[in-house]
């Protein structure tokens, strides 16, 4: 059986209430049936890193639960685990394991029959979360056909599609050293650019430095080299999901990216927030894979499984939001310059990791697959400013009337995520935040 096969269970109850009051609110992207996890340091104390779990405005701090022998009838390797200073140890036994300390966890922090101690707590705002692994591996993909659409056609206005585009997943093997946690200041990166009409290319700060609106995909159990994953068994192998910033630097990816792809365009920073919604609570908004249209091939039979076409998709709302140093200063709200859906992207997240596996690669627990920039077919609904400005043809009119081509420094770039279906309680994956600092 497939995990977006399983039941779905109590700890999805839409009628679950917590003792944690903030975690009861309509807007709260943290209610009781999401438990995304996380890693955490209490600002005010010199204490190591310890796994919680993000309810309402609140942290449950499991160090403290296992004190209080919260935990004593989890197995012993999901204790270990839950001791950790960081996931990896947990994502690496897999999503029995993973299921296991949410179904204590539910317990723990239900109004009815919970453990309704705040000493168990932290507040979101006197915590300083932590990215949540160590990440050996990043892989990005590019797995939005309306963005790999868009952006050929800037380049390729008549045939904007490579031809093996809906053959073959298609990624680049990413940086993880530079993977930062949101918040993170994002400083300009300097490269070579050649400018339009020059001849020769100049070492510079870049001009054109852009986001990209991404899904992130944390492995769970990993393979062993040489033993690829089979499409139904992919998502026993993936943990959960976070939102990542792909920065990129336009101008220094058009001169360098020719023909082995992205470099220092994109290696100068990624940002990732910081809870990992499981795939177990996501089990109420998994929606069939996209459809293929009419003349779109067939993909070969490693990618094609009748589960994976029935509900290989997450149906995920995103948002990109954009505030500037005066739209700070006058008081004005971030400013909406996107909405899209992680439900339209041409390969699934299971076809992600089969496809990455098919040749024997292994991947390893905690290690990050990117999804590629989530885009959907309107002009409102793209995820990055290449796209949303024609490549910097059409500027951006914001509130306070500064127009954008692309990034300005002190520009903080917000990307929101959430899952709402009727009959389930709304869950959310937070922020995921980063401002751009002069260098
Ligand atoms: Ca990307």
């Amino acid at each position: 059986m497939t995990r977006h096969d399983r039941p779905i269970d109590e700890t999805h109850d839409p009628g679950l209430r917590s003792w944690v009051d903030s975690a009861n609110t309509a807007a709260t992207d943290f209610p009781i049936q999401n438990l995304p996890l996380g890693v955490f340091r209490r600002r005010d104390r010199r204490e190591s890193p310890r796994i919680g779990i993000a309810i309402g405005d609140q942290i449950l701090d499991l160090a403290l639960c296992a004190e209080a022998k919260l935990l004593d009838d989890l197995s012993q390797s999901v204790r270990d685990a839950a001791a950790a200073p960081r996931l990896e140890a947990l994502m690496a036994l897999g999503p029995s394991a993973a299921s296991e300390l949410r179904s204590r966890v539910s317990r723990i922090l239900r109004s009815d029959g919970g453990i309704g101690d705040r000493h168990l707590l932290v507040p979101l705002d006197r915590a300083d979360v932590q990215l949540p692994t160590m990440t050996r591996g990043f892989t990005d993909f590019y797995a939005s056909l309306n963005h790999a659409t868009n952006v050929g056609r800037l380049f390729r206005p008549d045939s904007p599609l490579l031809p093996n585009y809906k053959h073959v997943p298609i990624a680049y093997h990413a940086r993880s050293s530079s993977i930062v946690i949101g918040g993170t200041p994002i400083r300009r990166p300097s490269g070579q650019i050649k400018r339009p009409g020059q001849v020769e290319p100049v070492f510079t700060a870049t001009e054109r430095l852009d986001y990209e609106l991404e899904i992130g995909l944390f492995v769970g159990a990993g393979n062993a080299l040489g033993q690829p994953v089979p499409l139904a068994d992919a998502e026993e192998h993936l943990f959960g999901i976070c939102l990542l910033n792909d920065w990129s630097a336009r101008d220094i990816q058009a001169w360098e990216s020719q023909p082995l792809g992205p470099f220092l365009a994109k290696n100068f920073a990624t940002t990732i927030s910081g809870w990992v919604v499981t795939l177990e609570a996501l089990a109420p908004f998994r929606v069939p894979a996209r459809g293929r249209s009419d003349g779109d091939p067939v993909p070969l039979s490693y990618l094609v499984s009748p589960s994976n076409e029935a509900a290989g998709g997450i149906d995920i709302t995103l948002e990109v939001l954009l505030q500037t140093r005066q739209m700070r200063i006058e008081g004005h709200a971030p400013h909406r310059l996107s909405t899209s859906s992680f439900r339209d992207m041409y390969w699934t997240p299971a076809q992600l990791l089969t496809h990455h596996t098919s040749n024997g690669c292994n991947l390893e627990p905690g290690d990050l697959l990117g999804s590629g920039t989530v885009s959907g077919q309107t002009d409102d609904s793209s995820g990055c400013l290449l796209e949303l400005t024609r490549g910097g043809q059409k500027p951006l009119v914001l509130p306070t009337g500064e127009t954008r081509e692309f990034l300005a420094d002190e520009d903080e770039v917000i990307f929101r995520g959430w899952c709402s279906r009727p009959g389930y309680a709304r869950i959310g994956l937070g922020e995921c935040r980063g401002t751009v600092s002069a260098r």
